[in-house]
């Protein structure tokens, strides 16, 4: 039987976990803060944010949003995110990516305080997470590692491929992995657009992450009997349904199924797993800057 990981259930033990955080925290009166920065129309990254919004407020986090016109100039930005930096109810700040062409996206994410940067994108959290001495995690290949231990997926000497190579996902995947640290010591191959013959190195893993962003890219032919599969993609695809789409990850999951021993689903695996994080980083980052100590799950 293969298990197919249910990461609304992992996700909500955890937040439940980081329920008794939050107690300790108002024991000594500090509320965790969360700030969503938009600058954006698109509907998906209004979505994001407001989902994001919705699990702060459902767990006891306090969310400030402040939103931008897409064609208002840069400073207006960095201005927003320098007052939020200054914001000692703030704790923790996120910029929803993408930001439109005339903002510099680098300048962005290095814009963000380093202790308030719950993303973990920011040049010297990405440092820290290479160096083994993570401050946050980025939420989805965080979310990927608490996914795997909960259902006892020993990465300590396995072959592990990552599929894509972004800083959102691959490579902070493939850092994780390949740390010297629970969770991790995995030997680790990372593919990417322009791997040649991408079936003969997942084959050869016993986990795959897919995070290329193609739909149904890895199929069962290109997964080893018995391996981890987690599909990380979300593509929407032409559907024959009321809303003319449906969304489907980077896995052809019933063919992936049949060899996989555990898989997670397109929607409700990983997914889920990503807003968590968010909300343990959130913690995290009022623990570390109240100087309260938080016992995080
Ligand atoms: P990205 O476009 O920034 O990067 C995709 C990577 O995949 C690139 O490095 C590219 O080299 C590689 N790639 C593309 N086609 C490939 C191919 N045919 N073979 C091998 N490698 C290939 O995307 P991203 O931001 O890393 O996101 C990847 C996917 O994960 C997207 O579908 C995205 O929507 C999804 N995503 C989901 C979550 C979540 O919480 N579930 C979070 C982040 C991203």
């Amino acid at each position: 039987m293969t298990n197919v990981l249910d990461g609304n259930a992992v996700g909500d033990r955890i937040r439940e976990e980081l329920r008794g955080c939050i107690d300790t925290l108002d024991g000594e009166g500090v509320t965790p803060g969360l700030a969503t920065v938009l600058m954006s129309e698109d509907p998906a990254s209004e979505t994001y944010v407001s989902m994001k919004q919705r699990a702060c407020e459902d767990l006891g986090i306090e969310s400030i949003h402040r939103e931008i016109d897409p064609d208002a100039p840069a400073e207006e930005l960095f201005e927003t995110v320098e007052s939020l930096n200054d914001d000692p109810e703030v704790h923790g700040i996120l910029v929803q990516m993408p930001v439109p062409d005339h903002v510099d996206k680098r300048t962005v994410l290095r814009s963000i305080d380093p202790e308030k940067d719950v993303d973990g994108f920011h040049p010297e959290n990405v440092g820290r997470l290479v160096a083994g001495d993570a401050r946050f995690k980025p939420c989805t290949p965080h979310g990927i590692q608490k996914l795997l231990e909960a259902a006892d997926v020993d990465t300590e000497g396995k072959e592990a491929v990552v599929v894509g190579r972004s800083d959102i996902v691959g490579k902070p995947m493939a850092n994780l992995l390949i740390q010297k640290a629970p969770g991790g010591n995995a030997t680790t191959t990372v593919c990417h657009s322009r791997t040649d013959d991408l079936g003969a190195k997942t084959r050869e893993a016993d986990i795959v992450v897919a995070a290329a962003g193609y739909p149904e890219l890895v199929d069962g032919s290109m997964i080893a009997e018995g391996a981890t599969v987690i599909d990380v993609g979300v593509n929407r695809v032409d559907a024959d349904n009321e809303k003319g789409y449906e969304l489907v990850g980077d896995v052809e999951f019933e063919s992936a199924k049949e060899r996989a021993e555990v898989i997670t689903p397109v929607p409700g695996g990983v997914g889920p797993m990503t807003i968590t994080m968010l909300l343990y980083n959130t913690v995290k980052a009022a623990g570390i800057q109240a100087d309260v100590p938080v016992d995080l799950p």
